[in-house]
């Protein structure tokens, strides 16, 4: 069978639960892979983008494939989504991270499923499905190399906020923390885009901040300074990711802050070594954290705290402790999240082999709403209501004031940032 001129609709799952949970987010920022993945399809096929995020679909729109991307909370949305496209007689191909931690489940909603990173085989699938002839099953055996990557299609970008563009440099980490998804995903191999391919994309965005969408922009710090060199001459700002290891490193910080860098997500995970051990993170340093967000701060770069709370080693005590710590350190903005064992990840098997995981119901794999699993010492509402608290303090205007009134860097980037956090949390609550 051959078809003229197919139309694919692509969609970035996002559930109601998902999006009810991420009212209050404030960055709100273009997930690129639906966007990247329609600059690999053929010219004379249409391709429509739908962002649940900001959109609904709509059922009723005539297309010959559906390509669904998504995360593990809302997997039970995008089967009953596939299920109609399905019994509607349209092809629906699924792919993603949770695809790729639970393939045979799915199976059962799809078509076809991309394991791995879709772009392996992608062209292949659409030329296959033109021609009326695919597979059921497309596995990356080897992670894709980035030397001919696309530009993201910009024309299908749909989220709107403070941001102008987001594109990545690099994808993986080297790293297997036991609890990330990201390891699982990109099989802990790291790889980078040319330079100058990443500059171009860069500065096709009109607007001024920009978001470098890395697992890890610090995972090659050669490759690294190289990029800022690159990024500088485009006098735009940006944020990214970054392991603690960028903060032993000045050439680094320099040339990120000369590139126009205004903050860096850090995954300090936790204030207890023990716990970053437990989880396979050791190389952070927990004695070293102060001096390490001191170094960052010292090139005017703000630092974002990744933080998770429920690790073996946490008790009652450890939400006023990391606060504490936050705040003493003047760490501009945090993210808390429940930790959460993502199927497919050490962390759920271990968890899974000692009894400890309470529930299945991947709605509540969001790392905000629910405790999935028996934490080891304290129970699930104490590290719910622990997560709350953390919210709430750390976006308090006592705590605000404490940080940003001794922070070196400019209070343009960090205050309204902290102002969206604490009325988006009002909101929510
Ligand atoms: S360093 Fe960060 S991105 Fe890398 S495996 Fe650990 S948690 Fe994941």
């Amino acid at each position: 069978m051959s078809r003229a001129a197919p139309t694919l609709l692509l969609v970035t799952a996002s559930s109601p639960g998902i999006q009810r949970v991420r009212r209050s987010r404030v960055l709100n920022f273009q997930q690129i892979t639906m966007p990247y993945l329609a600059a690999f399809v053929p010219p004379h096929w249409t391709v429509l983008h739908v962002d649940e995020a900001v959109e609904p679909i709509n059922l009723e729109t005539p297309v010959d494939l559906v390509g669904i991307t998504f995360h593990t909370p809302s997997a039970s949305h995008v089967y009953a989504l596939a299920d109609r496209f399905r019994q509607r007689g349209t092809t629906v191909a699924l792919g993603g991270p949770h695809v790729t931690l639970m393939p045979d489940e799915a199976q059962a909603h799809a078509d076809v499923i991309f394991i791995g990173e879709a772009e392996t085989h992608w062209p292949e699938f659409l030329a296959g499905f033109e021609a009326g002839q695919h597979r059921r099953r497309y596995c990356s055996a080897e992670p894709p190399g980035l030397a001919h990557a696309p530009m993201s299609r910009k024309d299908l970008f749909h989220r709107r906020d403070h941001t102008a563009g987001v594109l990545f440099a690099t994808r993986g980490c080297a790293h297997r923390c036991d609890f990330c998804t990201v390891a699982v995903m990109y099989r802990s191999h790291p790889r980078q885009r040319p330079v100058a391919d990443v500059a171009r994309e860069y500065a096709s965005f009109r607007g001024k901040v920009i978001i470098l969408w890395d697992d890890n922009i610090a995972g090659d710090l050669e490759y690294a300074r190289e990029l800022f060199r690159a990024l500088a001459p485009h006098r735009k700002w940006w944020s990214s990711q970054a392991s603690i290891h960028a903060a032993g490193d000045d050439e680094f910080l320099e040339l990120a802050a000369r590139s126009g860098c205004k903050q860096l997500f850090i995954g300090l995970e936790s204030i207890s070594q023990a716990s970053m051990n437990e989880v396979s993170k050791g190389f952070n340093r927990v004695d070293e954290y102060a001096r390490a967000i001191e170094r960052i701060h010292s090139h005017g770069i703000a630092v974002q705290a990744g933080i998770v709370f429920g690790f073996d080693h946490d008790t009652p005590a450890v939400f006023e402790e990391t606060l504490d710590f936050l705040e003493a350190a003047a760490v501009q903005n945090a993210t808390f999240n429940i930790l959460t064992p993502f199927p497919g990840t050490r962390l759920h098997e271990r968890l899974a082999a000692e009894g400890r995981i309470l529930t299945r119901d991947w709605t509540k794999y969001n790392g905000r709403t629910d405790v999935v699993f028996q934490p080891r010492r304290m129970s699930p509402e104490a590290l719910l209501a622990g997560y709350q608290y953390a919210n709430r303090r750390f976006y308090s205007c006592a705590s605000i004031y404490k940080r940003l009134s001794r922070s070196p860097v400019g209070l343009f980037w960090t205050l309204p940032l902290n102002l969206a956090y604490t009325l988006s949390l009002r909101y929510r609550q």
